[in-house]
């Protein structure tokens, strides 16, 4: 017989505790002091791992995120880089290597848009872009694999000798006007992603990428912050509700863990259905 709640007094049930599935893993999430990468940041810590939070503007924020991972009694600091610029990217594995001694998880997370009308785009816009979102993580993955194939498997941490997961977007696959150096540089990660995966594979190096449809951040604050606008997006999402960080970062902790570790070249869609073409739910 199944108890009512009111059996249970009023207990509440204890609070769901994820298990330590990143536990003893350092990692560094790039674009952690706000959005996808700060909820990723905070969750990793709350899984055990220790967290570098790569920021470019906002120390404040960086700082509150460090603060919270340190709650959750693992290490964690916040460092300055422009990822789109070769000495910061290395300027920030230099420093984690002498604080943490090692990486095991890279989050590719950083990025941005500059919208414009193609022709009107100027080389500045398009530059922006594809320097953090596609170089930005290029930079960051090359450092990362240079000392995953230096340490190899450390048994103890991880089956893995080491995980990169790329942020990339429905816009690898959805063409988007107004945004063609977003797109592209999403469809840039996504071969990037898959082209470094294959060659790496071997030495037990895990690549695989997330592609969020839309999620509630800063970046797209237009597409959710009026009612009118809300309602417009729904129409896109086939599930009916707009993404959340934590959505995200839940697949993040699972992609990076042990848990997930046949999983090679993959995207993961997080888009609430975004993909599947939801214009033609009544066009057939
Ligand atoms: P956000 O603006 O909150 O996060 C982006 C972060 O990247 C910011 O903290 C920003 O300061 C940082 N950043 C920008 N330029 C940088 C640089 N040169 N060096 C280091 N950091 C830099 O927005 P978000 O939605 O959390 O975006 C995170 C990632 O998720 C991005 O790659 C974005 O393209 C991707 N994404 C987001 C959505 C969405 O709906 N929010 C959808 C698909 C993909």
């Amino acid at each position: 017989m199944a108890l009512s709640p009111a059996a249970h007094g009023n207990a509440q049930p204890p609070p769901r505790r994820a298990p330590k599935v990143l536990a003893g893993q350092k990692a560094l999430v790039t674009g952690a002091s706000s959005g996808i990468g700060r909820a990723i940041a905070l969750a990793f810590g709350q899984a055990g791992a220790d967290v570098v939070v790569n920021y470019v503007a906002n120390a404040r924020q960086a700082e509150e995120v460090v603060e919270e991972i340190r709650r959750c009694g693992r290490k964690a600091y916040a460092h300055q880089a422009d990822v789109s610029q070769e000495d910061d990217v290395g300027e920030m594995f230099r420093r984690m290597m002498a604080e943490f001694g090692t990486i095991d998880i890279l989050v590719n997370n950083a990025g941005l848009q500059r919208d414009a009308p193609f022709h009107e785009m100027t080389l500045s816009q398009w530059n922006a872009v594809i320097g953090v979102n596609l170089t930005g993580q290029f930079l960051c993955a090359r450092e990362a694999i240079g000392e995953f194939l230096r340490r190899g498997v450390a048994p103890s941490v991880s089956v893995a000798a080491g995980k990169i997961i790329c942020m990339s977007s429905v816009h690898q696959e959805i063409p988007w006007a107004g945004h063609p150096n977003y797109a592209a540089s999403k469809g840039g990660v996504m071969m990037m992603m898959r082209s470094l995966a294959q060659e790496v594979a071997p030495h037990r190096i895990r690549v695989n990428g997330i592609a969020p449809g839309a999620i509630r951040t800063a970046i797209n604050t237009a597409a959710w912050e009026t009612q009118e606008a809300y309602q417009k997006l729904l129409t896109l999402i086939p599930y009916q509700r707009i993404g959340q960080p934590e959505d995200v970062a839940r697949a993040a902790v699972w992609l990076a863990s042990d848990d997930s570790d046949y999983v090679v070249g993959a995207t993961l869609f997080i888009d609430g259905g975004m993909t599947l073409y939801p214009g033609f739910t009544t066009a057939g």
